[in-house]
């Protein structure tokens, strides 16, 4: 049996479950057998998905060094072009006869316009008589499989997080090693293009270095020496204190069982004890299978529908210069500035930073989180569906477990707490630069002579009206 592996957000050789099994199953040296790579460039896909230009280039770099992985083992990858959405299961289904291919394998994604695709794949292929085999990868447990004691989905992280662990304890974290060589087959392998009209990332390619040997290095780094102050340094965003693998997971050159397996690795097998630091990573990477699972169980919040359905009345200002202004790092809030100029400049932000800048555009600035959502999906290296929406449902108080609507962060005070020395700000706010002091946090505190100084523009709303008003349109909606 031949097989096809349709890769897509899981471009990685070890512990990638379709392509593990199909080598299992296509690996012989019989006549016919052999297992090809097949990757679909939609750009009709990407662009209803608001795909940021840093993430196609991410991609690109990804699957070129995919390609050359997947070569030394003999399996040739294949790209072809899908004009529309609508294309793609005739693409795959051509790819699988051209190449005499009988089974086609992919790893399950879970947004709604996703899962519709691959349903219309897998009847496209059955009914040309090929078996079509989806699994479990981009989670670590298949979202649904765990409910809570009534048998509904777990809605808030901490009980689901428990949940998830004793699943993990019984059901061992391995990852699955790289497939070994395959017999060498008559198929050569594309080429992969360096770019796709429509996507060109203004994000240096050094920030975010590509591939499956990049991203084990990172995590081998990060678990073998961050880790151990992780839960000190997680929040202040001008230390490196993080992993930064989150471009990775997105892309697929790391699973997160490859994550999570050596964080327990290196503390004794313990999801809860010994290295603080690696039990609160695990928890983070378990937010992510949790926003997994809530788009799984709940896939209205895929379709721009507000996890808590009353917040859907909050009567949002959406003042177009306000938003223009939050764009471009531009509100004359330092920290919320410093966090948009760095999501332009980088395809990525600190998670506080992306925590304090949503809730002031959401809160402060009332306007709608799907605008905000919606504007850092375009710019995100790490943009991920799942993830992106449950940070901003979280952050407007409309989601699972959320923020309560009117426990509202102060801008200026968390600046303060996580930047005290101010240096994020410097590197992202340069003309706030040769401030010292408090004032970095907020320079309307310096006298009107050294304010008019420094080209810098003044907030664009009072902080603590404004608040207020937030919590009053809450209240307004609310049965
Ligand atoms: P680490 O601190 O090293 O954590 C390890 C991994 O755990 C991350 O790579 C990520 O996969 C996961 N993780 C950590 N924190 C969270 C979290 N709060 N929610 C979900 N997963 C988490 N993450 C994305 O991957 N893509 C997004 O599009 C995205 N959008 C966000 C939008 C908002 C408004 C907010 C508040 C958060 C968003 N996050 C998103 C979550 C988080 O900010 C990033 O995952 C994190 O900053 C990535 O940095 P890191 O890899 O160094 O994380």
């Amino acid at each position: 049996m031949r097989s096809l592996v349709w890769f897509r957000s899981d471009l990685r050789t070890v512990d990638n479950t379709a392509l593990y099994r199909a080598c299992k199953l296509s690996g012989g040296d019989s006549k016919g057998a052999g297992v090809i790579g097949l990757f679909v460039v939609s750009p009709a896909e990407w662009k209803a998905h608001a795909y940021a230009p840093a993430k196609v280039d991410l991609i690109l770099r990804t699957l070129r060094e995919l390609s050359r992985s997947l070569a030394a083992i003999n399996i040739p990858l294949l790209v072809r072009i899908a004009r529309s959405a609508r294309d793609v299961p005739q693409t795959v289904l051509n790819v699988a006869r051209t190449n005499s291919c009988d089974a086609l394998w992919f790893n399950k994604e879970y947004e709604v316009n996703e899962t519709a695709r691959d349903a219309a794949v897998t009847r496209a292929c059955t009914r040309e008589g090929l078996k079509a085999f989806a699994c479990t990868d981009q989670s670590l447990i298949e979202p649904g499989e765990i409910r809570t004691g009534e048998g509904r989905p777990y809605t808030v992280f901490t009980p689901f997080k428990k949940a998830c662990v004793k699943h993990l304890s019984q059901d061992a974290t391995v990852p699955l090693p790289a497939p070994r060589q395959l017999a060498a087959m008559p198929v050569l392998p594309d080429e992969v293009p360096t770019s796709v009209p429509g996507w060109l990332s203004t994000v240096p390619a050094d920030r975010w270095p590509a591939g499956e040997a990049t991203a084990h290095s990172r995590l081998d780094s990060f678990v073998n020496t961050l880790a151990a102050a992780y839960k000190q340094n997680r929040d202040f965003p001008s230390l490196a204190a993080t992993s930064e693998l989150s471009p990775h997971l997105t892309v697929g050159s790391i699973s997160p069982r490859q994550c999570v397996a050596a964080a327990l690795a290196a503390n004794n097998g313990s999801f809860d004890a010994g290295n603080d630091g690696l039990v609160c990573w695990i928890s983070e990477v378990l937010w992510r299978e949790f926003y997994i699972y809530v788009m799984h169980s709940f896939p209205k919040v895929c379709k721009h529908r507000a996890f808590v359905a009353w917040t859907e009345s909050v009567r949002w200002l959406n003042n177009d210069a306000h938003f223009e202004a939050w764009k471009e790092g531009r509100t004359g809030v330092p920290i919320v500035d410093a966090g948009m100029r760095q999501l332009v400049a980088e395809g990525w932000m600190h998670n506080r930073v992306r925590m304090i800048t949503a809730m002031y555009l959401s809160k402060n600035l009332l306007i709608d989180w799907r605008l905000g959502e919606d504007w850092f999906m375009r710019n995100l290296v790490d943009g991920f569906l799942a993830s992106n929406n449950g940070g901003w449902q979280w952050s407007a108080s409309t989601g699972t477990d959320a923020a309560p609507y009117f426990r509202i962060f102060n801008p200026i005070t968390q600046s303060e707490r996580f930047d005290s020395d101010g240096a994020y700000i410097r590197r992202y706010v340069p003309e706030l630069a040769a401030l010292g002091g408090d004032v970095i946090h907020d320079p309307s505190r310096l006298p009107p002579i050294a304010r008019a100084k420094v080209d810098y523009p003044d907030m664009l709303v009072d902080l603590s009206t404004s608040r207020q008003r937030a919590i009053d349109a809450f209240a307004a909606a609310k049965p």
